[in-house]
């Protein structure tokens, strides 16, 4: 019997992952289709001032309407798009896309928040990004610190004297810098010091702990003191609880972007937030 049913698991298993394989290619081939078919849509997730719970500013996160697949999170499909060459495709819609919103929430007469956008690495590295994002903002009519842009830190860490050239460059554009999911990436931190970084994103894995985890209170309070110190502005993703807010209000934090606030949401209900902004709970 353990015979026969282990010879069946093995079967079972590679026919699973052959297609898995198989899944992955047809994604990969319905995802080089799928700007141009107007499919990707992005979401907006809202950004508060950790004091006054004030909206102050959107991340843009996009998302792939698959016409069986139903909406498919990023972590289904960035990763393939970076793979297959579509990132710069993908990178440029979800831009174009964003800023185009911004600029209609504006012409609508709304009053508007700071977009942020991810990039990945080789959207950063492409020679054309600074001209790009130059053309864009003119398209649209919008001043450049509108726009941030979110990097990781694998993208800020790298030496190379392309990427001190392209930091300069955005800078110099006008465009904000933040670095995403910190913490988690590289040690080093001396890049903080040769780049115009305007923000760190302290990552969720960091925020989960918060209110019961001594540890991940003292990495809180180091990373905000760092912030600090280097005149950066600091955001914590991923807050869900009051207990985390409370923490991080403690401590200094700036900015809170996570559940307990908005999840990602349609641009439409932004425009809502922004038309008729909740009344904070102020305490004291
Ligand atoms: P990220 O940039 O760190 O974005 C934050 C992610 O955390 C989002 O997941 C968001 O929905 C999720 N999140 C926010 N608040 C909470 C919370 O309170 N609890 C929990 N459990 N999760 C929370 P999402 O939208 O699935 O995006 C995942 C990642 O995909 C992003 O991480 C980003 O790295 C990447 N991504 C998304 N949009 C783009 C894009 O347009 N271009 C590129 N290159 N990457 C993107
Ligand atoms: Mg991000
Ligand atoms: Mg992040
Ligand atoms: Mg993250």
């Amino acid at each position: 019997h353990a015979k026969r049913e282990g010879r069946n698991t093995v079967r079972f298993f590679s026919r699973d992952v052959h297609e898995q394989v198989r899944e992955t290619l047809t994604l990969t081939r319905e995802l080089r289709w799928a700007v141009e078919r107007e499919q990707l849509v992005l979401h907006y997730q809202p950004q508060v001032d950790a004091r006054t719970q004030q909206l102050v500013g959107v991340e843009a996160l996009v998302r792939w309407q698959h016409p069986e697949h139903g909406l498919l999170s990023p972590a289904r499909f960035i990763g393939l798009a970076e793979q297959a060459g579509l990132i710069q495709d993908i990178g440029t819609w979800v831009l174009r896309e964003a800023l185009r919103q911004l600029a209609s929430w504006r012409d609508q007469g709304l009053p508007v928040v700071p977009v942020a956008v991810n990039l990945s690495a080789a959207q950063f590295a492409h020679p054309g990004l600074v001209e790009l994002l130059r053309q864009m903002l003119q398209q649209f009519h919008l001043p450049p610190e509108w726009l941030e842009l979110e990097l990781t830190e694998s993208v800020a860490m790298q030496n190379s004297d392309n990427t001190i050239a392209v930091m300069a460059s955005l800078k110099r554009l006008g465009v904000k810098l933040s670095i995403d999911d910190f913490g988690t990436g590289y040690s080093s931190l001396s890049y903080l010091r040769r780049f115009a970084i305007d923000k760190l994103k302290i990552d969720r894995s960091f925020v989960v702990g918060l209110s019961h985890d001594a540890q991940d209170e003292a990495i809180i309070t180091g990373v905000i003191n760092l912030a600090r110190s280097l005149g950066l502005h600091i955001l914590a993703e991923g807050v869900e609880t009051p207990a985390q807010q409370a923490v991080l209000c403690r401590h200094g934090c700036d900015v809170l972007q996570g559940y307990l606030f908005g999840r990602p949401m349609a641009a439409e209900h932004i425009a809502q937030l922004l038309a008729h902004p909740p009344v904070a709970a102020i305490a004291a």
